[in-house]
């Protein structure tokens, strides 16, 4: 399908090169460590073994765009689902609380058969993927409603993993995104029916009892944190480096589900912001091209600006763009960015691939650089979900129009990846140096949704952790 996309406006041979030689530039001015290091990043950078320690040893900064249930290992949720007596059907591959019923088998027979587990884990995440009769784009989102079974009482184990793993890759923080109080906020939208009019409806959820869930979702925060720090022995001497790894809270919102239910995750979303600083953003989820979501996508944005306009606390950072030609309709790839931007008011982008299919794409790269908006970059998702790689990719475009980008995981899970990854897909496909990765590194903390003296202080710890780096090159 990409390959019968030819004229992407992006890169005449020329302007990539002189781009990527700019990019690879270094000033003068830059210290004696940051130009050996750069150096050294030179020297390796066709060395798989040595350019994953030098990356993984690296300051990444924040990873801005990760789904905490899709950022699980499948292996994790099969040992889970085995412990908690989970079965899993050996036709759909779905996973649901025993006991098992025909053509279902318990998760733990999966520890000792090794041709189901495979089996699992192959249904359960993108593991040995082919495109073929179904495709990438398909695989990937139909694993989350098959190994939502094996993972509903372990928020707090899921957050110990991924909070683990970015200690460790050396990130100094993580934005995760779940949902809040999600079968309480449904009932309640169907409670209060749709009243056809934003303003309507708002009072109606005020007044079927929307503010009383927060303290659910206040509940959810607290029960996961204490999980996640006992499994990190965090009040001990042996506490995990993942202890101190500030982390925040996006409250996800199912694009695909009707307008009513959208609408009061939404602003389930804002309240929660407004009661309890853990919860920082707003998000859409799900297919961009899915029929609903394709079909409610202008009054999407427009519930997200009615809102911000009522309430002072809470971000926005929306999944807008992750598109491609053929995926959908053409008029579908002229406005998302841009509506999400000018309408919705989002502070950040998540993926925006699409973006140069835009009505005049130039006019809105300005516009976001001018309000520094930046753009949450999965490389690797992109690669599987939409089959965007290489010149393809918009990263270089963007990163040329001055537009702030940040290198992110958002399932790395599913991908069977880490950020770590994504910073070697930057230098082996996009012909970044070290310069461009480290400035990606500060934009995704400077993005960060982090009150500004929490803000200034990981940035105060990345410096040092930069200068730290770059005394050994
Ligand atoms: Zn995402």
């Amino acid at each position: 399908m990409l390959a019968r996309v030819r004229s992407i406006p992006i890169s005449k041979p020329i302007a990539a090169l002189a781009a990527a030689l700019t990019l690879l530039a270094l000033p003068a001015a830059a210290p004696a460590s940051e130009r050996s290091t750069a150096r050294y990043l030179q020297t390796i950078r066709d060395d798989p073994a040595a350019l994953r320690d030098f990356l993984w040893a690296m300051p990444k900064g924040a990873d801005l765009h990760n789904h905490l249930s899709g950022s699980v290992y499948a292996e994790s949720m099969v040992r889970w689902g085995a412990e908690d007596g989970v079965c899993v059907s050996t036709t759909t591959w779905v996973a649901r609380p025993g006991p098992c019923a025909e053509g279902e088998r318990p998760l733990a027979d999966a520890l000792s058969d090794g041709t189901l587990y495979d089996a699992v884990l192959r249904a359960w995440s993108m593991k040995g993927f082919r495109d073929g009769e179904v495709s990438g784009h398909d695989h990937f989102f139909a694993t989350f409603g098959r190994f939502g079974g094996a993972n509903t009482r372990r928020a707090g184990d899921m957050l110990a993993e991924v909070t683990r793993r970015a200690a460790a890759q050396n990130e100094q923080y993580l934005e995760t995104m779940l949902t809040p109080a999600s079968s309480a906020v449904w009932a309640l939208a169907e409670q209060a029916g749709w009243a056809g009019d934003l303003e309507a409806q708002h009072r109606r959820l005020l007044d079927a009892g929307l503010r009383g869930l927060v303290a659910q979702g206040r509940a959810q925060l607290d029960a996961m944190i204490a999980r996640q720090r006992e499994l990190l022995a965090c009040d001990t001497p042996a506490a995990d480096r993942a202890c101190s790894l500030p982390v925040r809270f996006q409250a996800q919102v199912s694009r695909g589900a009707p307008p009513n239910v959208v609408f009061a995750q939404m602003a389930l979303g804002f309240e929660l912001m407004a009661a309890d600083g853990r919860w920082v953003a707003v998000n859409l989820v799900q297919p961009e091209d899915g029929p609903v979501a394709l079909r409610d996508y202008r009054l999407h944005m427009r519930m997200l600006r009615f809102l911000r306009e009522r309430y002072d606390a809470g971000h926005l950072t929306l999944h807008a763009g992750e598109l491609v030609p053929g995926l959908a309709p053409p008029a579908d790839l002229r406005f998302h960015v841009r509506e999400a931007v000018e309408v919705a008011g989002a502070e950040r982008i998540g993926h925006g691939v699409d973006v140069l299919y835009e009505r005049d794409p130039a006019g809105l790269l300005r516009t976001m650089a001018r309000r520094g908006i930046l753009v949450e970059t999965a490389l690797i998702s992109n690669r599987q979900i939409l089959g965007v790689r290489g010149r393809r990719h918009p990263i270089r475009r963007y990163v040329r129009a001055g537009v702030p980008v940040a290198l992110a995981t958002d399932d790395e899970g599913v991908s069977r990846t880490d950020l770590t990854a994504q910073f070697e897909q930057a230098v082996t496909e996009h012909g970044f140096g070290y310069r461009a990765l480290k400035r990606f590194a500060r934009d995704s903390l400077r993005h960060a949704f982090l009150p500004d003296a929490e803000k200034a202080a990981a940035l105060r710890a990345q410096r040092a952790a930069f200068e730290r780096f770059e005394r050994r090159f």
